[in-house]
């Protein structure tokens, strides 16, 4: 019964997350990344993607826009922005 609720981020291309995303989204700027992992070990959706610098991204059809990734980043690398 609770295996809906248990289940774990990007686990199921049924529960796109990012279809009721905010009415932002992150862009990942690659310019200063320092690699430190931070926006990847934030992001609730798990869905931030990246081992070097500069080459970090979301993919945004789990990203709900919470922009918790562009808060937390040192460098001021991730800005958040219109999803139009
Ligand atoms: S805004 Fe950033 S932290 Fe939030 S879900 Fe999207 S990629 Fe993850
Ligand atoms: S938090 Fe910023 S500097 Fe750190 S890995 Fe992510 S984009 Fe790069």
């Amino acid at each position: 019964m609770f295996s809906v609720l248990a289940s774990r981020a990007k686990t199921s291309k049924a529960n796109l997350t990012g279809s009721w995303r905010s009415t932002q989204k992150p862009k990942f700027l690659k310019k200063d990344c320092i690699n430190c992992g931070l926006c990847k070990f934030v992001c609730p959706e798990g869905c931030i993607e990246g081992i070097e610098k500069n080459a970090y991204d979301t993919d945004l059809d789990y990203c709900k826009g919470c922009g918790l990734c562009a808060y937390i980043c040192p460098k001021k690398d991730i800005e958040m922005v219109s999803n139009d």
